[in-house]
């Protein structure tokens, strides 16, 4: 059985824009194509804005906010944490409606480093328990904001392990980012479709020992070297075709977070965020090769807010065509074990 994982970060931009509403309304559509195609999805929810929202008095995009994460509940879609820590110390300007985010506070580890690992943890754990109250859900999985973690960061393992958490899904195996405040290296890492780690072993690589309690499931990356040279033309061919009758993808630029990117290599994915009708093409083509690469297990991350009008036809299209493959099931986190 071929597994699919459709993981969605729920979270708004880094540009500074209070912008919940768009959010609200691209999940409230996503919702809809998963209630009437009876899919269940995984949001990973950024629940640290949440709080920022309650303790700066803005009850209604709280509120608003709040509701549609227990609707998710409602429709039997899977809750897991997602974690900013660039949140917990924002400033909101109430007459501009905007933040101010401190850019030295975007990892888990800036903030061990900053004010120490107690704190950094008290942090993590008081948020995740904000969200337990709030949806009477508990997590099992977790994703790192911004996919920012490095390979040995024993604390934030431990941290992981402490609140209960089995997998984590924040490895993008072959990504790398290095800017002004931020260093992501995922190059070094494994490219398996799941794997068990430890505190020796890190995120990235396989742990060797008995003692692994974590088990990561990276975001699906495709090797396109291994692509058979056929296909790859046939795919492309088609794409352009498609492409040529469709409208045109939009690039996915996410925020405005000046992070003074120097390097960055994101490695071949696929995702429904910004896209175009033609990309279903690409989407098909990525699947079945990943399978061919001998990944049973694949999981998709896209971002309900930079989902465009085309991506929720490509979003359908593409739950239509898993759901017509009988060896094919869309499952979540807690379909593991
Ligand atoms: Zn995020």
């Amino acid at each position: 059985m071929k597994r699919v994982i459709l993981s969605f970060d729920y979270e708004i931009y880094f540009d500074g824009k209070n912008n919940y509403e768009a959010l609200l309304r691209n999940t409230e559509q996503i919702l809809e194509i998963a209630s009437v195609n009876g899919v269940r999805l995984v949001f990973f929810i950024d629940i640290a804005y949440l709080v920022r929202l309650k303790s700066t008095g803005q009850d209604e995009p709280f509120n608003l906010i709040s509701n549609q994460i227990l609707r998710m509940k409602a429709d039997g879609h899977e809750l897991q944490y997602h974690y900013h820590p660039h949140w917990v110390n924002a400033v909101y300007n109430k007459h501009e409606n905007t933040w101010k985010f401190d850019q030295t506070e975007y990892a888990f580890s800036d903030m061990v480093e900053k004010y120490g690992i107690e704190k950094a943890k008290e942090d993590f754990t008081e948020i995740y328990k904000f969200f337990i109250e709030l949806t009477n859900y508990k997590s099992n999985a977790f994703r790192a904001g911004g996919l920012a973690i490095n390979s040995h960061q024993t604390d934030f393992i431990q941290t992981l392990m402490d609140n209960g958490f089995k997998y984590d899904s924040s490895v993008m195996p072959g990504m790398k980012m290095k800017g002004r405040y931020i260093s992501i290296d995922h190059s070094k890492s494994i490219n398996k479709e799941i794997w068990k780690f430890d505190q020796d072993s890190g995120f990235f690589k396989l742990s060797s020992g008995i003692k692994s309690e974590m088990t990561e499931i990276p975001i699906l990356t495709i090797d396109s070297n291994k692509i058979d040279v056929l296909h790859r033309i046939v795919a492309s061919v088609r794409y352009r075709l498609f492409h040529f009758l469709a409208p045109k993808r939009k690039q996915y630029l996410g925020g405005t977070f000046d992070h003074g990117i120097v390097e960055s290599n994101f490695p071949t994915s696929i995702t429904f965020d910004g896209s175009g009708k033609a990309d279903i093409i690409i989407m098909k083509h990525f699947t079945k090769e990943a399978i061919k690469q001998g990944k049973q297990l694949l999981c998709i991350l896209s971002h309900p807010k930079s989902f465009q009008k085309e991506s929720f036809y490509l979003f359908e299209a593409y739950i239509k065509w898993i759901k017509s493959k009988k060896s094919f099931s869309i499952i979540g986190y807690k379909d593991i074990s």
